[in-house]
């Protein structure tokens, strides 16, 4: 079965919206296993996009459109279509019940426009909007499937899937697949290196496909199967899986969609262990992850950031004589900070960040990209160094990745 998309608004036009929809319905039309033939973009104009749907229809079996479905003026789609094909519109009491229960519930003042959001050509099958007011819906037609669903991106995710999708199975039963499907994350190695490692591996053969999806300072791999039972797909997927894993294991941190935070979050709440963080070059980039998974007051204590000196000698009690012998960006100075940071906060456990992240301060002993991680529990403390050579954002980001994975290994007693 083949897939048109049409995205409809003006703001796309203009450049003001980038249009997520289309990337959004393409990549889960994918994983049905349907072959996406076209995109577009068209403005709210009504020669346009009857223009851009008779260009569409002869290429695919299906034209998904999103947008235009607001009860303003210029939201036109639902009539473009109908005057597309010569349908009239008729309003589907229903819907106009449940927009009618929306403005009552938010106390909102009734304007006869709003009626506009109920309206259908004739034939029309209704797909109900659960998070907004403007439904979508389908129509069968000279041979083809015609889908309108509303452009705010909120409203796509939750109607394409739980709208359209069932629709489309039902409608195509011949196309019916069973997927599996993994994400593998990497860290340590660029997108070309991971490919490289993986050249070998015939995944067609395997009956696989795979992606590959760089999210800095990350490499996601996706693998999905699809098959004509469940137990089949899964059982390729973890032939595949077991051949990346052979090639990349020291490699990959996380098979699922968990972050790094969360998977780091995860082990301190198991094991009921809490942290204290003492950041120089990150800047609190460390800590600021860690708070981005929700009860992370449960393990974190607190942070500092002790970007000079004398903040590390005052706050973490780093003797100013090792910083003087070693320097700030050391070895000696990063242990310091993490045992200093433990012991003040009294936690369980202490991380700590020193090093570089440039342009500038870099020399050829310690160039830019040096970092020193430390993370203590008291009974020992260990230290990783690491020689980035990325510019400064990136540098911090990924000087707080290879903390995170400090901890995460010590955690998992790969310490
Ligand atoms: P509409 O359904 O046309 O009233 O769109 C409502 C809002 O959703 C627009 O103002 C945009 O901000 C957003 N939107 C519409 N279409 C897209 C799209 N294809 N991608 C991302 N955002 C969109
Ligand atoms: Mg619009």
């Amino acid at each position: 079965m083949k897939i048109a998309i049409l995205t409809i608004g003006n703001e796309l036009m203009s450049g003001r919206t980038a249009d997520t929809n289309s990337s959004f319905i393409a990549r889960e039309a994918n994983l049905q296993g349907w072959s996406v033939e076209a995109i577009m973009s068209v403005e709210d104009n009504f020669a346009s996009i009857k223009s851009r749907l008779n260009y569409l229809l002869p290429l695919a079996d299906v034209v998904i459109c999103t947008g235009g479905l607001g009860p303003t003026v210029d939201d036109i789609t639902t009539e473009a279509v109908a005057q597309a094909f010569g349908l009239p519109l008729y309003t589907d009491e229903e819907v106009l019940n449940h927009i009618k229960a929306i403005f009552t519930l938010y106390k909102l003042v009734w304007v006869e426009n709003n009626t506009k959001q109920a309206m259908f050509p004739r034939g029309a099958e209704v797909i109900p909007n659960p998070v907004g007011t403007a439904a979508g819906f389908a129509l069968h037609i000279l041979g083809k499937w015609i889908f309108v669903i509303p452009g705010v991106p909120r409203e796509t995710k939750k109607m394409f899937p739980e709208g359209v999708i069932p629709i489309l199975r039902r409608e195509f039963p011949q196309n019916e697949q069973y997927i599996a499907k993994q994400t593998i994350k990497t860290f340590g190695l660029g997108e070309g290196a991971v490919d490289k490692k993986l050249a070998d591996i015939d995944f067609a053969a395997l009956g696989v496909n795979i992606g590959f999806y760089p999210v800095f300072p990350e490499n996601h791999i996706v693998l999905v199967s699809r098959q004509k039972t469940q137990e089949a797909a899964e059982e390729k997927l973890k032939l595949a899986q077991d051949e990346v894993t052979a090639r990349l294991d020291k490699y990959i941190f996380s098979y699922g969609e968990e972050t790094l935070e969360e998977i780091v979050a995860g082990l301190l709440k198991a094991k009921k262990l809490t942290i204290a963080v003492a950041e120089s070059c990150t800047g609190g980039l460390i800590t600021s992850r860690l708070t981005d998974v929700a009860g992370s007051s449960e393990y974190l204590e607190r942070a500092a950031v002790t970007y000079s000196d004398a903040a590390k000698i005052s706050l973490l009690s780093v003797p100013a004589a090792i910083i003087e012998k070693h320097g700030a960006v050391s070895e000696e100075t990063a242990r310091l900070m993490a045992e200093g940071v433990r012991k003040m906060a009294g936690t369980d456990l202490g991380l700590a960040s020193t090093g570089i992240a440039g342009p500038g301060g870099g020399s050829e002993a310690k160039p830019v990209g040096t970092v020193y991680l430390a993370l203590s529990d008291g009974a020992q403390t260990l230290c990783r160094h690491y020689d980035h050579r990325w510019d400064r954002k990136r540098n911090k980001m990924i000087f707080s990745q290879a903390a995170l994975l400090t901890l995460k290994n010590y955690l998992q007693g790969k310490g």
